[in-house]
């Protein structure tokens, strides 16, 4: 009920004081994240709570299935104010394994809006069909195409002229890809990180 939540919000905040009287006075006057997140609107992957991370410490964009769209306005303009105004230092694309979206984008039935959304993901599976094939089952491989659909993000991201843009600028700015597991509540590198120096020698080549 809307009352408990409010009652849990009472009770965190004063709690926050209670800890640190100036807390709220600082976050008010300024926001200095590290971080810049992409990650799945799943309830079970809340970004601050899986990271340990305290409000202030990462900026935060979440969709069905953290895809990244080249023309999503809403994730554009978050990506841009955390690389221009934030001046982030990483982005982490976050997939999770058991993810709804993912499923939902290996499956014959419709599903309404959600399959425009999912449609790169569905692209993601026709590409690697080969690859996904050789998973154990259907579970694997939709933790596999999970994984794909993380790292098919990262490319994206890095892809964008707000990050081309800015590896010209500075160099201290990379772009991750990790896997969340439900299961056990450990994120897991996926080891496709890029920066500009990856980034230009995979252009030149
Ligand atoms: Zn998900």
């Amino acid at each position: 009920m809307l009352a408990d939540l409010l009652e849990r919000n009472s009770v965190w905040s004063q709690a926050r004081k209670a800890e640190d009287p100036g807390y709220f006075l600082r976050l008010a006057s300024q926001q200095t994240p590290e971080f810049f997140w992409i990650g799945c609107s799943d309830s079970r992957v809340p970004a601050n709570v899986v990271a340990g991370l305290d409000p202030g410490e990462v900026f935060v964009h979440r969709n069905v299935a953290n895809v990244v769209h080249s023309s999503d306005m809403n994730l554009l303009s978050a990506l841009e104010f955390a690389v221009d105004a934030l001046k982030v230092r990483e982005i982490i694309v976050c997939g999770h394994y058991g993810c709804g979206g993912v499923k939902a984008a290996t499956e014959d039935m419709p599903h309404g809006l959600a399959d425009h959304w999912l449609e790169p993901v569905r692209r993601l599976a026709r590409a690697y069909a080969l690859d996904l094939a050789k998973c154990a089952d259907i579970d694997a491989r939709r933790d596999r195409l999970a994984e794909l659909n993380v790292i098919e993000g990262v490319r994206r991201v890095a892809e964008t002229p707000i990050i081309q843009k800015a590896w010209r600028r500075r160099t201290n700015l990379r772009i991750h890809g990790l896997i969340y597991g439900l299961k056990d509540g450990r994120l897991r590198d996926l080891d496709c990180t890029v920066g500009p120096g990856h980034f230009l020698k995979e252009t030149v080549e």
